[in-house]
């Protein structure tokens, strides 16, 4: 049995749909205190009040990741509302199609600033209440893409995630002393409402990459987050753990 994070004050950025929902649900569950964060406040006041409404407990902040003003208002929230941050979740991401060869500077930064420095923000706000109380768990929420493999007409996103784990690594041997880790998940496929709205022909495609035939669910990336969050991984840091069903291994097409 791992140590209960019951009481342990969770931040997730992009908390109010797909994984960073899985996460904020998951973890009330196990008895933490939720701040999740989106831009919209319809929808993340609705995960709060689903939380609520199965007896956990939770709080949304409107913020975007993208502002440093909003990361550091997220923090001062979570202090106010909980204590202190005992964990990050730094979810909030977005994806986007462009060939290379037609891709704008804009849709490049469009992505880097939400996914990549978003990331860093939210870090960034996170980290001195976190040193201050000499512990906290960091978990980036990455992918496949863009460190082990590539889908065309998404180099910004790969770039963004790949870029999410030099971050990672770097901040985690910075902090090796500090009582603080640093790790980060590469989910595979997910079925969230952002790959729902890439069509039924980019699902079926995937789910037949996938070994096991099916999308993950946003569960199965909130059960890695709790164990990277766990008192027992408090000797892991530094590290990635990819969750995709087996997408990354076949070595040719199989049935
Ligand atoms: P999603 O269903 O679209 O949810 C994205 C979340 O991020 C929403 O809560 C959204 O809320 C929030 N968000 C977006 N831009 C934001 C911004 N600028 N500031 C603050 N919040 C923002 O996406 P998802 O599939 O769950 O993806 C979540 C993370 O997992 C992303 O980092 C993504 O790259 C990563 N990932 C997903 C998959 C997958 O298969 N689904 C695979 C690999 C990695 P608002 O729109 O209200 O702001």
């Amino acid at each position: 049995m791992f140590t209960p994070i019951a009481g342990r004050s969770l931040v997730v950025t992009g908390g109010s749909k797909g994984i960073g929902k899985g996460i904020a649900q998951v973890f009330a569950t196990k008895g933490a205190k939720v701040l999740l964060t989106g831009r919209h406040a319809a929808t993340g006041n609705a995960v709060v009040d689903e939380i609520t409404a199965a007896g956990g407990s939770a709080a949304f902040f409107e913020g975007d990741v993208s502002s440093w003003d909003d990361m550091q208002a997220m923090v001062s929230r979570a202090i106010e509302l909980h204590g202190g941050i005992d964990i990050l979740c730094a979810n909030a991401g977005i994806d986007g199609e462009a060939g290379i060869a037609e891709m704008t500077p804009d849709e490049w930064n469009e992505i880097i600033s939400v996914n990549l420095t978003g990331s860093f923000l939210a870090v960034r706000a996170c980290l001195p209440n976190m040193i201050e109380r000499g512990s906290g768990r960091i978990i980036l929420t990455s992918s496949i893409t863009g460190p082990l493999t590539a889908i065309p007409r998404a180099s910004h996103y790969a770039a963004s995630k790949a870029g999410q784990l030099g971050m990672m690594r770097t901040a985690a041997l910075e902090l090796a002393q500090s009582g603080i880790t640093v790790n980060a998940i590469m989910p595979g496929n997910i079925l969230t409402p952002a790959v729902v709205a890439s069509g039924t022909e980019y699902i079926r495609k995937m789910t037949a990459t996938v070994p096991m035939k099916k999308l993950g669910t946003v569960e199965d990336i909130a059960y890695a987050a709790l164990y990277f969050a766990s008192d027992e991984a408090g000797y892991v840091t530094g590290q990635t753990i990819v969750v995709d069903g087996g997408q990354v291994l076949p070595e040719a097409l199989t049935d």
